[in-house]
């Protein structure tokens, strides 16, 4: 069974999977990169996919955050941030990943260029888009990231590399699609706005349940965490507060 398997088989079958849905699709398998989600998962689980290669992690919780960044910074790892972010914890943030995901709302933008400009850093970030429309979903609405983008472009210290979203929970991959497909049109049309500061090259799309159909819709970046680490303690509901309740 899945829980007996170890974390190098995952990872195996994972990669794999990611290289059999680029081909399929046409695509490079190196122009997807896999981001390995560690929330809830231990450092020895983390050190564990380090010493098998693995280089980005991704977090959803700044206090998870806070305890591995430093704890595994000899390792040489990059983190990126993936889950909502409070104005009031952009602090650790910055000083311990080096792309933000979720960046929805101006808000946001506005506070973490100020404290960016203060420790006279640069950030890459996506902008997260709610293609799903899920009410319990954070994300721009897709009909208002081009708003968004014009207003963040001017913010000398964000550099804005492209797109994230979170697919709609189903048992059936190919119910995401269209989710996906939504992000890369945006995208495509968002790059026509040519807005100097901004290259909508990433597409941050695909988890442990669809990421292979992300990576046909063309996701850059793939986040992967149960499929490798194996299950975790909390629902999801946890990390996405109300939307257990809408799961089938
Ligand atoms: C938890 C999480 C993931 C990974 O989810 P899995 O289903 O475990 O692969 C991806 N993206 C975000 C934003 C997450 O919070």
């Amino acid at each position: 069974m899945h829980d007996l398997l170890t974390i190098k088989e995952r990872l195996q079958a994972v990669q794999q999977a990611m290289q059999q849905a680029a081909e399929r699709s046409g695509r490079h398998p190196d122009d997807i990169k896999l981001l390995l989600v560690t929330k809830t998962v231990d450092i020895q689980q983390v050190k564990q996919a380090i010493d098998l290669g693995q280089t980005l992690f991704g977090e959803n919780k700044v206090q998870e955050l806070k305890e591995k960044a430093p704890a595994l910074e000899a390792c040489g790892v990059t983190w990126h941030f993936i889950g909502h972010l409070q104005t009031n914890k952009i602090g650790d943030v910055i000083r311990y990943a080096s792309m933000i995901h979720s960046l929805d709302r101006l808000r946001l933008a506005e506070a973490l260029n100020r404290r960016l400009e203060r420790e006279g850093k640069i950030m890459d970030v996506l902008i997260q888009v709610n293609t799903s429309g899920e009410a319990s979903k954070f994300g721009v609405p897709p009909e208002e990231a081009a708003k968004l983008l014009k207003a963040v472009h001017h913010y000398p210290t964000l550099r804005v590399r492209g797109l994230m979203t979170i697919g709609k929970f189903s048992s059936n991959p190919e119910d995401a699609r269209i989710y996906f497909r939504r992000l890369r049109l945006l995208r495509d049309e968002l790059s026509l706005l040519d807005l100097p500061n901004v290259e909508l090259t990433e597409l941050s799309m695909g988890m442990s349940g669809d990421f292979e159909v992300a990576i046909e819709e063309g996701a850059t970046i793939v986040r992967v965490g149960t499929k490798i680490f194996g299950p975790r303690l909390h629902p999801d509901a946890y990390y996405w507060p109300d939307e257990e309740k809408k799961r089938p």
